[in-house]
């Protein structure tokens, strides 16, 4: 008997919309009635079957001490900051990175070799393996909670320490996942530790999915980020990279790309001295006069303890004198170079008023350029900011985009030559015993990484 005829039959899984489809055709029935036609999309089931290893090398990251110190003049500040970088060199050759290495600074320089005949421009990601010196590093304790309901979370090692929802309203959008907290007695250290074991599980999966098309990746693991000297001692011609991310920030699909624009301004002021005993329509006390400036500085507005968002500040961060000069140190902080300079001219105008009254007296006003915000270089890259956008969304989270109210080492590094916006890595309440973390936050953060490098292969 003859066939009535071929039967086709489209099937489409529906496991997702984003990325090219292959068509694969197969022989279900014996003899050749049915034709299925699948339709399989190429990059969903990209992590499918990989077991992620994030949270895994985290547990053993934060449990190796690395708190920087701001009054070493060494490099890096502390050596036991070197414990943690060798581990990750070791690891990273263990995967098949056969240049990784720790230089003589501390810092980790690795390559993930491209997989692609295309020319495609070299992107790095970047993380700090320092822990903040606000908090104790010293024997973290990782506890992982798992399939988070809602609850207080009390640490164990003191049991006034207690993570509350409605302290952290993140938390809510946590639920039903593992969330990994300090014991009670130091911080966790996630930052920057999820943003290393991110890095570290993106080069895991790289390095066993070489199927996977992308160009030259470089890896930098740097120390003292929290001590302001993370890139002080980077080589970025040895990088060789063209524009990278710090995996550094916070909520899952947060992506940063503007930092303060900060300056320092130095007082000096020059009273007249004499012998106190005689000193009669004669002395001016130069503390006095830093004592009126400070007094007259606005209090409900250009202050730190009055903004937020977009608005920046005049702060006043030291004082040291004697009655004959005293020096007042400020930093200036304003997301445009433009507000730093009226800023500026403010506390200038807001001096020589105050010394009017003293016409013997003097004062030195000297600008120090900090650092600049990273937009200013990223407008003129938009690219580098597109790619991690879409990254975040093939990732299927909510794009949240947000402003760094402080510096960072992407905006130095971005203002040295390597445009640098700051990608999430999951990071809550840090530099504090309250920190937390999602486990399911910082998986997502190792697929954007992956998604991006395949966008910025697939665009070149
Ligand atoms: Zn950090």
């Amino acid at each position: 008997m003859e066939p009535i005829n071929h039967f086709f039959m489209l099937v489409d899984f529906g496991l997702g919309i984003k990325g090219r489809h292959i068509l694969a055709f197969c022989q279900v029935f014996s003899p050749s009635s049915l034709l299925v036609v699948y339709s399989m999309p190429l990059n969903v089931p990209m992590f499918q079957h990989y077991k992620f290893t994030a949270a895994e090398r985290f547990l053993q990251y934060v449990q190796i001490d690395t708190q920087s110190d701001p009054q070493s003049s060494s490099y890096p500040s502390t050596e036991k900051q070197k414990d943690l970088s060798k581990i990750l060199a070791t690891e990273l050759q263990q995967m098949g990175i056969a240049d990784a290495h720790m230089d003589e600074w501390g810092y980790v320089y690795a390559t993930i070799p491209s997989t692609t005949s295309k020319k495609v421009p070299v992107i790095c990601f970047c993380a700090h393996v320092d822990t903040a010196p606000d908090c104790s590093g010293t024997n973290v304790k990782p506890i992982l909670h798992r399939n988070y309901q809602g609850q207080d979370i009390v640490l164990p090692d003191d049991k006034t320490q207690v993570l509350r929802m409605s302290d952290y309203p993140y938390l809510q959008k946590l639920t039903g996942h593992d969330i990994i907290t300090a014991s009670g007695t130091t911080l966790l250290g996630s930052d920057d530790k999820a943003g290393v074991a991110e890095i570290m599980d993106m080069a895991n999966f790289l390095m066993t999915n070489k199927n996977i098309k992308h160009g030259e990746i470089k890896i930098l693991f740097t120390p003292d980020e929290e001590v302001g000297k993370g890139t002080a001692k980077v080589d970025l011609k040895k990088l060789g990279a063209n524009f990278g991310y710090t995996l550094d920030g916070g909520d899952a699909g947060s992506l940063e790309d503007e930092t303060f624009s900060a300056d320092g301004v130095q007082v000096i002021i020059h009273g007249v001295i004499a012998h106190p005993g005689y000193a009669k329509d004669k002395m001016i006390n130069a503390m006095k006069i830093a004592g009126e400036i400070l007094a007259a500085l606005p209090k409900d507005r250009l202050s730190p303890e009055s903004t937020d968002g977009k608005r920046g500040f005049i702060h006043p961060v030291r004082v040291e004198g004697i009655a004959e000069k005293c020096t007042i140190d400020f930093i200036i902080r304003d997301f445009e170079t433009d507000g730093l300079k009226k800023k500026e001219d403010y506390l200038r105008t807001q001096i020589e008023e105050r010394m009017r009254t003293y016409p013997k007296a003097s004062f030195e006003f000297t600008v120090t350029e900090q650092y600049r915000n990273m937009k200013e270089i990223l407008d003129v890259n938009t690219h580098v900011v597109d790619f991690a956008k879409e990254a975040i969304a093939r990732a299927g989270l909510e794009l949240k985009m947000e402003s760094i109210r402080g510096g960072t080492d992407g905006s130095r590094l971005s203002f040295m030559g390597l445009p640098c916006p700051n990608l999430f890595a999951g990071e809550q309440a840090i530099h504090s015993k309250l920190e937390f973390i999602s486990v399911q936050d910082m998986n997502k953060a190792v697929e954007t990484m992956v998604h991006l490098v395949c966008i910025c292969e697939e665009k070149s």
